[in-house]
């Protein structure tokens, strides 16, 4: 039987992942997909990554599976739970126990962009409920409006980002999409040292709702995400997006952001 070969970053744009893949390969790093590992030898300090079909010699080994939310104690407590057994909370980071509220990787949060509890734990959003919490027991009330999912990694030179949700994730919701793929240059035609910059938009062919974005490149990634991420809270239609002012200088960006250019693409679409 010929066993499926689970693609690597199977959440990011085949054509983004595909420079992600490039450049960890580039750097003589072999990669595996598929492969389901089932133990870790240790033989005198020798370690072996032993896979169903596959096994590795290794020098040292990094496990890095994933995070589940530690709600245990709360669940122990009868305290209703939310996606991924993470702690369910209100706006106000209340529990179905008006005495207990829960704050950071635990807990659940509403994604802005389906309206449905979620559960992405990252830092921000922990940090910010942690002081909502501590505002709310002390009577001052503060209600947060939830989470976009936008996260930002390095992959030795390469910027990686993405905020809202990928064309998948937006089917499972319910929405009809459309998608674009767009190439651009990191800095203005004329001005030297460009690299080129992967942008990935995904919109709502009913609405026109800017949906999500993916970025990858080796400069001016990271934060230019955060366009499409406020335009999100926003509720921004694609149109609307396609219209903000965003900055330009040649040694920043071109004419049309990499952002504007992946809008003005996906509103063809819609
Ligand atoms: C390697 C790594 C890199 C990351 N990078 C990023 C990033 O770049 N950007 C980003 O947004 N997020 C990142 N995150 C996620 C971010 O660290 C978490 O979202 C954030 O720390 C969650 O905060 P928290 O307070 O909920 O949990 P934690 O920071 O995990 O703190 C929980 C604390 O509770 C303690 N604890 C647990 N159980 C008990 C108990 N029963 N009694 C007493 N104490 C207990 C733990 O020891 C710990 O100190 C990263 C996480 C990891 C692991």
């Amino acid at each position: 039987m010929v066993k499926p070969n689970p693609r690597f970053l199977p959440w990011l744009k085949e054509e983004l992942a595909e420079v992600v893949e490039e450049e960890i390969r580039a750097k003589s790093v072999t990669i595996h997909t598929g492969c389901r590992m089932t133990r870790i030898d240790n033989s005198g300090g020798h370690l072996q990554v032993v896979c169903e079909d596959l096994t590795l010699d290794a020098d040292m080994v990094l496990v890095a599976t994933g995070v589940l939310p530690n709600s245990e104690i709360a669940a122990a407590a009868g305290i209703e739970l939310g996606p991924n057994n993470s702690i369910a909370v209100d706006n106000r980071l209340m529990t179905s126990d008006p005495h207990v509220y829960a704050a950071g990787d635990c807990a659940d949060a509403v994604h802005v962009v389906t309206g449905q509890k979620t559960w992405i734990p990252l830092a921000l959003r922990a940090n910010r409920a942690g002081w909502a919490v501590a505002d709310n027991v002390c009577g001052r009330d503060i209600a947060l409006s939830g989470v976009v999912g936008t996260a930002v990694f390095k992959v030795f030179d390469l910027q990686v980002a993405r905020t809202g949700l990928n064309r998948k994730e937006a089917a499972a919701a319910g929405f009809e999409t459309a998608e674009v793929a767009i190439k651009t240059r990191s800095r203005a035609h004329a001005h030297p040292g460009a690299s080129t910059i992967h942008v990935s938009m995904v919109g709502d062919t009913n609405t026109g709702r800017l949906l999500g974005t993916q970025m990858v490149g080796h400069e001016g990634v990271a934060h230019r995400i955060n366009a499409p991420a406020v335009a999100l809270h926003a509720q921004m239609t694609v149109e609307q997006f396609s219209q903000t002012d965003l900055s330009y200088a040649p040694p920043f960006g071109p004419t049309w952001d990499p952002c504007l250019t992946a809008a003005n693409q996906l509103l063809k679409k819609l």
